[in-house]
């Protein structure tokens, strides 16, 4: 079938890699100009590390990742007050089946898989879908008419294949009530190699860690009311100075530098609970049509275990794409809820409420550095329920 995937991030370009495999003929679009740089590191553990082991992409992912070896909390004058050692706790549960990795950096590895066999158009988008009885009519923005068999949209939380098919966001967004921005600065002191700094507040809190090309990841995240201009950056990064300036530790410092920020993230945390993830000749993938939210932090994996399954399912179904969209959707529904139940509750780890949530939170980091603790808590997430139908390959 001659499918159009909209969205090249994580969801899409997996997906183009299994149908290519499986005889199909994807073809992407992707509205920015070039693969989106930014954002912080993502996690791989589970069913996510056996789809990009089944892609060969684990060593490289192992290579381009990092070993964070401490998780530390600090105060207003940078004192660590709690820590933890991440490889500890996950290396033990996961047998170092894990890997974190900047969203970036795994986008451009899935996306360079695909070795230039899928047609890519960038700068473009879907502004028209039109279903007939044997195809999918599209209109791009560009102007340019084209037929699928297929249109899969794989364009993220504000998804317009979802809004051309589905009908509008707000039918499908619930908000957590904390906001993320993602940037990077070059030589930004100190670094504290291989150590996720965090200062948590009441409401909020601010993270680096120092990446080997000599610049440093920040990661943000606050309570807001949700109001966020779309594209507008020097909208955001105004939103981001009100809301954090009088922030202590080195906030004030790195929002001065936000001039300099080599690349900027800003969005919701938001999840998508949706009650079907296709219609008719058009189905959802990745945050698109179940997006866990930033805060759950396994949303890359989850949008390349739901490609690979999505696949699958039409392999499986050969061209019998209604049967397919069902048996994708029944098998990952009950992952996809319980992953997005779990990242309910995790906005008090990152932006507390109040003094008590702040204290709590903080205690919990410190018996976290139990090991035995750690395990006990962390182990059964690092296992996902679910079992990866063989590839689709012909
Ligand atoms: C720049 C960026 C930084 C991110 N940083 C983080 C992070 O730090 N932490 C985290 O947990 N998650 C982050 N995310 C989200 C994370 O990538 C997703 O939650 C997850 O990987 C699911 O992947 P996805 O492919 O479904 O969506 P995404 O990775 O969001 O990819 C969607 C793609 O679709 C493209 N697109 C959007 N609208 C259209 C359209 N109308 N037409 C064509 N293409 C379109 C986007 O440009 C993007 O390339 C980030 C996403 C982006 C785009």
């Amino acid at each position: 079938m001659k499918i159009l995937i909209v969205g090249a991030g994580i969801a899409g370009p997996t997906l183009a890699y299994w149908l290519l495999r499986s005889g199909h003929e994807p073809t992407l679009v992707e509205r920015a100009p070039a693969l989106r740089e930014g954002g912080y590191l993502v996690d791989f553990w589970g069913a996510g590390f056996e789809v990009a082991e089944r892609m060969g992409l684990v060593p490289r992912l192992i290579a381009d990742g990092y070993r964070v070896r401490e998780m530390r909390e600090v105060s207003n004058s940078g004192k660590r007050i709690a820590h933890l050692n991440p490889l500890r706790v996950i290396d033990g549960a996961a047998a170092g089946r894990y890997v974190s990795i900047a969203r970036s950096d795994l986008a451009r590895a899935i996306y360079d898989s695909l070795d230039g066999q899928v047609e890519t158009i960038f700068g473009d988008t879907v502004d028209e879908i039109t279903e007939t009885e044997d195809h999918a009519a599209v209109r791009f923005a560009s102007g340019a008419a084209r037929e699928f068999d297929l249109v899969i949209g794989a364009d993220g939380l504000h998804s317009r294949v979802r809004s051309l098919a589905f009908g509008p966001e707000a039918d499908f967004e619930r908000y957590l009530g904390i906001t993320v921005a993602a940037f990077n600065l070059d030589g930004y002191q100190p670094r504290d190699e291989l150590v996720a700094v965090t200062r948590t507040q009441v409401g909020m809190q601010a993270l680096r860690l120092a990446l080997r090309d000599g610049s440093t990841m920040f990661c943000f995240m606050f309570r807001h009311d949700g109001q966020l201009p779309p594209d507008d950056v020097a909208a955001q990064q105004a939103i981001l100075h009100e809301r954090l300036r009088a922030a202590g530790w080195e906030v004030p410092r790195i929002l001065d530098q936000l001039p300099h920020a080599r690349t900027f993230y800003m969005d919701r945390a938001s999840q998508i609970r949706m009650p079907t993830w296709s219609q008719g000749r058009v189905a959802l993938v990745g945050d698109a049509a179940a997006c866990p939210s930033l805060l759950a932090g396994q949303g890359s994996a989850l949008a390349m275990v739901e490609a690979y399954i999505l696949a699958a399912a039409l392999h499986e179904a050969g061209n019998d794409y209604t049967t397919a969209f069902h048996q994708y959707q029944s098998r990952l529904g009950q992952l996809v809820r319980a992953k997005q139940d779990a990242a309910i509750g995790l906005g008090a780890a990152f932006a507390p409420r109040n003094r008590m949530q702040l204290l709590l939170r903080n205690t919990v980091i410190g018996l976290m550095g139990i090991p035995i603790v750690a395990r006990l808590a962390v182990g059964r997430s690092l296992r996902d329920p679910i079992h990866l139908p063989p590839p689709a390959t012909d």
